[in-house]
């Protein structure tokens, strides 16, 4: 691993300031990929702002809309009474990554920034358009069991590894940042972008940028939420396919649905059609069949992950009907 300074913030003014004037720094909080990166020599700041010490830690409760600090940690939201109470699909999500270890040290701005974990990426013998502009890209006629079949380009096919990260896409979240230019909120599902031309950019957020909060709105996702994660074991691994459902049933008709996938898309890949197809129906087998069939409308293989297109409607329609049945 490189040498690299370690500077701590005091501020939120202070990490901004430094950051702006710095072109090789960025931040620093539970580390937990950043510093397996930096080992790969993937990434190679020169200095990191420890950004622990600043106040963004808190989950609060304001007249139903949750606000959770940037740097509160993964078990702790996952825990967290009101979010167990109020956003349930939230705390399924968080419960579903990595391992208990990872998530007493992973804070909720550090999972939003975890980069994919394509195999190509971390292994800088390899071509790869993320890690290093126009090499190529290893895995569209390598390895791509793990890849996207929503949204990729010729650039690059990888996909975004939260579980988090989608059922906040699900729930509508907002990302509050502050920056250079002042604070700025960017709705969840415009936070992660695909990639493009522009692989090496995961999201939207500039490099001054500083996550401080997220906020999800009130809502009637307390009771029929699922959050159904398909991986190779059952802890400890990313998604092949991952589904987060919230509906909101009345008298056995759907009032309004949410539905977001995970590890088939660069970003958390919202299924807006099959919402609005969803909207005023009956709970039945019936309509959760034919959400599977429109889920995977669009979907495009890479060989070595043509299995999706199966298993997502199959967890689809799977998580749906466990959501119903709550
Ligand atoms: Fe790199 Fe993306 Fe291709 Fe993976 S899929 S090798 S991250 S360009």
């Amino acid at each position: 691993m490189k040498n690299f300074q370690l500077v701590k913030a005091s501020t939120r003014e202070s990490a901004i300031a430094t950051i702006a004037k710095d072109e090789t720094a960025t931040f620093i909080a539970g580390g937990t990929n950043l510093i397996d990166l930096m080992k790969k020599r993937v990434t190679e700041p020169d200095r990191l702002i420890d950004i622990n010490g600043l106040e963004f830690g808190k989950i609060i409760d304001a007249d139903g809309k949750i606000r959770i600090g940037a740097l509160a940690k993964n078990s702790e939201v996952a825990q967290e009474k009101i979010i167990c109470k109020k956003q349930p699909l939230l705390s399924m999500a968080l419960d579903a990554g990595a391992s208990q270890q990872i998530r007493n040290m992973a804070t909720v701005g550090g999972n939003m920034m975890q980069r994919t974990r394509c195999p190509y990426f971390y292994n800088p013998d390899m071509p790869c358009n993320k890690r290093e502009p126009k090499s190529g890209c290893g895995a569209k006629e390598g390895f791509n069991r793990m890849h996207a079949i929503f949204g990729a380009s010729d650039s690059c096919i990888a996909v975004h590894p939260s579980d988090m990260c989608i059922a906040l896409a699900a729930l509508d979240a907002i990302v509050l940042v502050d920056g250079p230019k002042g604070e700025r909120r960017i709705p969840f599902t415009e936070f992660h972008r695909l990639p493009g031309e522009l692989p090496e950019k995961d999201n939207t957020l500039e490099r001054t940028e500083l996550i401080t909060a997220i906020e999800i709105p009130d809502n009637n996702y307390e009771k029929n939420v699922h959050y159904l994660k398909i991986r190779d074991r059952t802890s400890y691994a990313f998604a092949l396919v991952s589904v987060a459902v919230a509906l909101d049933i009345d008298k056995g008709n759907i009032r309004e649905a949410r539905l977001a996938l995970g590890g088939v898309a660069h970003k958390p890949w919202r299924l807006f059609e099959v919402e609005n197809y969803l909207k005023g129906k009956p709970a039945t087998e019936n309509t959760f069949r034919e959400a599977a069939r429109m889920s995977v409308q669009g979907a495009k293989g890479f060989g070595g992950n043509d299995f999706k297109i199966k298993l997502t409607p199959n967890a689809v329609s799977e998580a749906l009907a466990i959501a119903a049945s709550k």
